[in-house]
């Protein structure tokens, strides 16, 4: 698609929420606090606001490092109803197989967060002014035992899509894929998927167990959640068990754009094979080791010779004009970051990138 057509798309898709917003799920002001609350430091809700309840806080009265951290310093409101979109964090990691960590993830990534400013220049977009967001905290879910962690998240998630809101997930461990899939295809159906990964994910079982990092969209396109021929991997790299990894691919007609193919022939090329595939409702995955582990080494299963920050940037960009109902990042383990949480802050700008993609940004060209 042409940057213009993306646009125009993005545009209709925004048209027809907002049409959805009006007449599916009431005014925004169900949820609007009556006066702005008063916090220590005063009213929470700063003056400039566009329309929308939930903004950052101002980052003129409030420095950017105070205040308990929420992702972008919004709002934290516990109810998703009247939201656009809602900020959740997955502190799980007991579907880890190797360095586990991913659990402190979330905290991490919001306290990363904060210095974003809220306008991006390259899609062109004011997420804020677009949609009503908010950080709705975290899933408490049961650190040991991972089929009552899939049920909690399936059942929370499930509330968020309920209330009208698209969940932007912060992992937590790439297992917790698997339950929001349940939640998002039991109301969209079948999903296109987009998966930034080095690993394929599509393998079978470990240690006898089939839920773990390795296996969630194996069990995804076993449940029906993911259709595999709307279903791309970008990133793929890495010394596998054998060939035979990629008979599930063939099977169910999952498309990989391998870690050289990126590469050699570039992000535009790439962005085109994703919207070839991922049709119809999807929704989009970023496993932070697609990230070469030199830009992003606080990770459980570093990868090397992988994406660079800006090559991980201008693909999530790329996914203007997809019609995505919710996405996630995930496997970042704050424990083997590097000095500047460097991790962490880039998972926080994909995020952002994310966001401004359902706002309906374009990328500038
Ligand atoms: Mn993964
Ligand atoms: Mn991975």
């Amino acid at each position: 698609m042409k940057a213009a057509e993306i646009a125009r798309t993005s545009e209709a898709v925004l048209r027809a929420l907002r049409r959805k917003t009006r007449h599916g799920r009431g005014n925004y002001t169900c949820i609007t606090r009556r006066a702005p609350t008063p916090g220590p430091n005063g009213p929470e809700r700063q003056d400039y606001n566009f329309g929308m309840p939930h903004q950052p806080r101002a980052s003129f009265k409030s420095p950017r490092f105070a205040q308990p951290a929420t992702f972008m310093r919004l709002p934290h409101v516990e109810d998703p109803r009247g939201l656009d979109v809602a900020i959740v964090g997955v502190p799980f990691d007991g579907g880890t197989s190797y360095r586990p960590g991913a659990r402190l993830g979330p905290r991490e990534i919001r306290a990363q967060s904060s210095l974003i400013r809220q306008y991006s220049y390259f899609q062109r977009v004011a997420p804020f002014d677009r949609l009503n967001v908010a950080d709705v905290g975290d899933i408490d879910a049961p650190p040991i035992n991972i089929e009552k962690c899939f049920d909690v998240v399936k059942s929370q998630v499930g509330a968020i899509a309920e209330a009208g809101a698209r969940p932007i997930v912060i992992g937590g461990d790439h297992s917790v894929s698997l339950p929001i899939l349940r939640a998002l295809a039991g109301r969209h159906g079948p999903l296109a998927l987009v998966q930034f990964d080095a690993h394929i994910d599509t393998w079978d079982e470990y240690f006898g167990g089939k839920y773990f990092h390795g296996t969630p969209f194996r069990r995804a396109i076993e449940e029906g959640l993911v259709d595999g021929k709307r279903f791309v991997q970008v990133g793929i790299r890495g010394p596998m068990y054998s060939e035979e990894d990629f008979d599930f691919h063939r099977q169910h007609g999952i498309t990989v754009v391998d870690i050289d193919q990126v590469k050699e022939k570039g992000v535009a090329w790439t962005v085109d094979r994703i919207h070839a595939v991922a049709s119809g409702p999807a929704y989009v995955t970023f496993d932070i080791d697609a990230v070469d582990p030199a830009f992003a080494p606080g990770t459980g299963t570093p990868e090397v010779g992988g994406l660079s920050s800006h090559e991980a940037q201008r693909l999530v960009r790329g996914l203007a004009g997809l019609s995505l109902v919710g996405g996630d990042i995930v496997e970042v383990a704050p424990p083997f970051d590097g000095p500047g949480q460097i991790t962490a802050l880039l998972a926080a700008n994909i995020m952002f990138e994310l966001l401004c993609v359902m706002a309906g940004g374009a990328a500038r060209t």
